[in-house]
């Protein structure tokens, strides 16, 4: 008999994002009048820059002649965008890195969880909650998560963050195999200095961790004091792994790139004491199971550190960046406390004393038909915040402020 990984039977049935598009729908047929407007899922919503879109129709055109045509392309990615990764993401922040270091993805969202391919089953993890949700769900799926307990995962150890604490995780005081850190955070949209990503570093190198760093939203950095990459911080590439996408950056959620940087540096053990690199085990992991990002989604995002690329791919971040700014502003001059959205696209809006984030949410759509994201489906600490994303157009996140600042409570 054919038996399935019982893994996935452990999985939550419900799937955040599923339960409030059913909520919303729910609404929408029983309110068909409604102008419903999401600050809700994380997608973009403005079109890919121009010399992307350039770039794609040139590589199109390339793929209809026999002379320069490209099959399969290496597993790793191409080196004319691995090199323009590190010359314009890396190297300008004082970071060196060897072509083979970096590997190009269809986006960090796979490798957030295929990386676990390469690391033990039995290892402990530790994560700051709320969350996004892939860093649970994909070592739930591979068994290392442990077993279900009332607050979570017995393997998982969760790092709480809220206002209590200004958003800033605690260094465990017990040792923990693998770290996942995301800043910018996705959902709270707070951010963590040099000095508070040091100390992470420091922690790793004591106790022989992996920081599993996940800067999808690195491109949304505007203070100075705050890391692009782990690889700014000394020691860094002993210790870390660092997921990157042309998502956020870029617009590309359809399109579909990324990269993760695997540094020759990072060794680990195995049970007998042999040092691994995982830069090894990674390149033979992605030759097997990987066959690469198509060649024409490739030359799309190298085009976007061209000298056009790099100023329309600002002029759009520029432009969510601003809906933060008036999202922000205005919420908290209507009283409400609101986190993140400086350094980031997400707004974390503290919901009303006694309010549940789902109360709040279900208030939210049916009085005032915008959709928001529950805090608590990021994770426990999560309760009593919802998500709110700046990356709405202009006028519909100015309709949705408007809603809020009429809004009889
Ligand atoms: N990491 C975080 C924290 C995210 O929020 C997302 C997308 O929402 C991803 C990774 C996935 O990005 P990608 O589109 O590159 O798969």
């Amino acid at each position: 008999m054919t038996l399935v990984n019982e893994n996935f039977l452990k999985l939550s049935n419900n799937y955040l994002f599923s339960d409030i598009a059913k909520k919303v729908r729910q609404y929408r047929e029983s309110n068909p009048e409604a102008q419903v407007i999401s600050l809700g899922i994380g997608d973009v919503t403005q079109p890919l820059c121009p010399a992307a879109i350039e770039a794609m129709h040139k590589a199109v055109d390339e793929m209809a002649s026999s002379s320069t045509f490209h099959g399969y392309g290496p597993e790793q990615g191409y080196d004319f965008l691995r090199k323009a990764i590190i010359e314009n993401d890396f190297n300008p922040r004082g970071v060196s890195l060897d072509l083979d270091e970096v590997f190009i993805s269809d986006g960090a969202k796979s490798d957030c969880g295929n990386i676990g391919d390469i690391l033990g089953p039995q290892c402990s993890i530790g994560l700051t909650d709320p969350v996004y949700p892939v860093y649970v769900d994909s070592n739930v799926m591979c068994g290392r998560a442990g077993v279900p307990t009332k607050d979570g995962w017995s393997n998982i150890t969760r790092i709480p963050v809220s206002s209590a604490n200004n958003f800033k995780p605690q260094i465990p005081e017990k040792r923990i195999d693998i770290i996942y850190l995301c800043y910018p955070n996705n959902p709270t949209g707070t951010v963590i200095t040099r000095a508070e990503l040091s100390a992470w570093v420091e922690y790793a190198l004591l106790h022989g961790s992996l920081i599993l760093f996940d800067a999808a939203y690195e491109a949304y950095i505007q203070h100075d004091d705050i890391p692009h990459s782990i690889y700014e911080i000394e020691g860094a590439k002993k210790v870390a792994i660092e997921f990157r996408s042309f998502s956020k950056t870029a617009g590309f959620t359809g399109v579909r790139c990324g990269c993760t940087v695997v540094p020759k540096d990072l060794v680990v053990k195995a049970s007998d004491g042999t040092e691994v690199q995982l830069n090894h085990l990674w390149n033979r992991r992605q030759c097997t199971k990987f066959n690469g990002t198509s060649y024409i989604t490739q030359r799309a995002a190298e085009a976007i550190y061209s000298p056009e690329g790099k100023k329309q791919v600002r002029e759009t971040i520029n432009y969510y960046m601003s809906n933060a700014k008036f999202m922000r502003e205005s919420l908290n001059a209507l009283g409400y406390q609101t986190f993140g959205g400086e350094d980031a696209p997400y707004i974390w809006l503290k919901t009303p004393d006694g309010v549940s984030s789902w109360e709040f949410f279900d208030k939210v759509l049916h009085e005032l038909s915008i959709v928001t994201t529950p805090g608590v489906g990021f994770g426990p600490s999560g309760e009593g915040y919802v998500r709110l994303t700046a990356f709405g157009n202009k006028q519909q996140t100015e309709e949705a402020i408007h809603r809020f600042q009429q809004w009889k409570r």
